[in-house]
């Protein structure tokens, strides 16, 4: 049945904006898939670890963010028996600088907190294997030396270091940056990241939110503070629009929980894999 608004001018605007917007929309998934990508998470597993211990079956609460010794060396041999090795978030922002894709089989491993026992990962597990890890530490836990305040010294931070490892910011406080007002928000990227700049021989441009959590605002700031890229969990609250620059401030991470058996993690690269 032919309407009368087949015939008048603005149907024929609307008409023409929606297929303009469709195959706009069109373009911008292509670019998406595109082998030269801005979005570095489509192009690298960034798998996120908290703890690693035996005790996550003892606290429901934690249970997500400790994994078992025994599944983490067998997580790390899964991913050196399937040719994959670790880069750094330094090397992803070079790679992507150069708008060059990391080479396949590229894998980030990274840990979140600066808790004490991250040298401990890294000495039993990472270093024997060759494989590196990314430490997000927040700076307001850390003392110069030791002290067994359960967390990492910046003594520790250059261990880490030293030995191949690379530590980047996950603010000052963890306080959950959504609910921030913009002179502390600003504080807490800006003093976390000069702070850990002068303790470790890079600079510092990589900001994993604190429990992930962010918003149009907290993405605007970390790109105003200076910040190349903004990480988030896989559990994250996503406010904004994934494709476009902005996607470069909200990559997502694989949560690597207590009671992941290989089956799962396997699985779960896999489904990366066919991205
Ligand atoms: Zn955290």
């Amino acid at each position: 049945m032919k309407t009368e608004h087949s015939t008048q001018p603005w149907f024929t605007f609307y008409a023409s904006a929606a297929l303009f917007a469709c195959v706009l929309s069109m373009l911008l998934v292509a670019t998406d898939r595109a082998p030269k990508t801005n979005h570095p998470d489509m192009a690298v597993p960034i798998l996120m670890y908290h703890h690693v211990g035996d005790w996550g079956a003892a606290n429901a609460d934690w249970a997500p963010y400790v994994v078992k010794p025994q599944e983490f060396q067998r997580q790390l041999d899964w991913l050196l028996a399937h040719q994959f090795h670790t880069i750094t978030f330094q090397e992803l922002l070079a790679y992507q600088s150069s708008n060059v894709r990391p080479p396949a089989h590229s894998v980030i491993l990274s840990f979140d907190d600066g808790w004490a026992e991250d040298v401990d990962i890294a000495k039993k597990f990472l270093t024997p294997r060759g494989m590196r890890g990314v430490f997000f530490v927040y700076t307001g836990a850390v003392a110069e030396q030791d002290n067994g305040s359960g967390y990492v010294s910046w003594n520790q931070v250059r261990q880490l270091e030293a030995a191949g490892h690379e530590v980047q910011s996950h603010t000052v406080s963890h306080a959950p940056l959504n609910t921030l007002a913009p002179s502390r928000l600003e504080f807490e990227m800006i003093n976390s990241r000069d702070t850990m700049q002068a303790h470790v021989g890079h600079s510092v441009e990589v900001l994993a939110y604190p429990f992930g959590r962010h918003d149009e605002r907290v993405i605007q700031a970390t790109r105003d503070a200076g910040y190349k890229l903004g990480i988030a969990a896989d559990d994250e609250i996503v406010s904004v629009e994934p494709r476009s620059e902005w996607g470069k401030f909200q990559v997502r991470r694989f949560k690597v929980a207590y009671g992941d058996g290989i089956d799962v993690f396997a699985a779960r690269m896999a489904e990366h894999a066919q991205k």
